[in-house]
């Protein structure tokens, strides 16, 4: 099997399937939610725009409760991987989420390592976890998801701590003490910046922010960045990798057309990045089509396309192979 691709942007919650959540609601005693979360026939998910979608995300994740039902959805990813030629991935996991629904992350991460193993036993995808906190969340929910994440450690496939959410409510730099700590743990720092145009302005502080505060080895999206030549030049000065993800940022509201996405200002300021799918199922994307569509849309050259390959294995958290 040809398992070449890295993708560093991927999160668990978002790359449910629909069947799995059919499942899940059904056995946490929600029959009814699969109806408000897909559309008609059953077989994608329904929403309109970045709210829709964090209330779309918000409600499937109330019947993510218990390990067996993450290591599920791992397995389920592993094969979605797998079929999408992603030989090593970065997953998301938010702590937040699991925090605020009471639940402790310690044992859903020592079902994840679990499946991980098997993914990568019967299908040769290496899966490493980046837990993340929700930045619209009080501070303390934050370093209580950081805690567990850094005693989750390596050892549980830990590479990693990130931040999500809303990023109109919630700035990067007020976690600027909990990203030191992470890296001073020696875990990579991946911080979603940028990716509002909404935002205007702001979008843009927003990612040099994430740089000059919390010292983000890797911008989540970073789209707003492709109209400020000087923070282009600063990624590619600093090294830090842009985990781009167009087929997202279309379905959220970011760019009009997929041909309006920025990919040529980051590739011709020499900025580190690859292309990534952001949530596979939930936006019913698979990198073979982002690469497809980049190749197609936006001029992505095939030397191009490997180039970024190679740029994403040098910014993966954990050696790719
Ligand atoms: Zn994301």
């Amino acid at each position: 099997m040809n398992l070449d691709r890295v993708e560093l942007h991927t999160h668990l919650e978002g790359s449910v399937t629909p069947g799995r959540l059919i499942l899940l609601s059904e056995k946490h005693g929600q029959p009814q939610l699969p109806a408000a979360c897909l559309s008609s026939d059953g077989k994608t998910f329904a929403f309109e725009g970045f709210g829709g979608f964090l209330d779309l995300y918000k409600t499937a994740t109330t019947v993510m409760r218990d390990p067996s039902d993450f290591h599920a959805m791992a397995l389920d990813l592993g094969q979605q991987l797998a079929d999408d030629r992603v030989g090593y991935a970065e997953v998301s996991v938010s702590y937040g989420v699991l925090l605020l629904r009471g639940l402790d992350p310690l044992p859903v991460q020592s079902a994840l390592h679990e499946a991980a193993a098997e993914v990568h036993e019967n299908l040769g995808v290496k899966m490493r976890w980046l837990p993340d906190a929700v930045r619209q969340m009080d501070k303390k929910w934050a370093w209580r998801a950081w805690e567990k994440a850094g005693t989750a450690g390596r050892g549980l496939g830990v590479v990693g701590f990130g931040l999500g959410g809303d990023e109109a409510a919630g700035p990067a730099r007020k976690f600027a003490s909990l990203f030191a700590e992470v890296k001073a743990e020696g875990l990579g720092v991946s911080i979603h910046a940028g990716e509002l145009a909404a935002m205007g302005p702001r979008a843009r502080a927003s990612v040099r922010e994430a740089i000059e505060e919390c010292g983000a080895d890797r911008i989540g999206h970073g789209l707003a960045a492709a109209t400020d030549p000087l923070l282009l030049a600063t990624l590619a000065a600093r090294n830090v990798f842009v985990e781009l993800c167009p087929g997202s940022n279309l379905l959220t509201g970011g760019v009009k057309t997929y041909a309006d996405f920025p990919l040529q200002a980051f590739l011709e300021a020499g900025v580190p990045c690859a292309l990534n799918t952001d949530d596979r199922t939930m936006f019913d994307l698979t990198l073979d089509r982002q690469y497809e569509q980049a190749h197609d849309l936006l001029g992505l050259t095939k030397s191009a396309a490997a180039a970024m390959q190679e740029a994403a294995a040098a910014a993966a958290f954990d050696k790719v192979v």
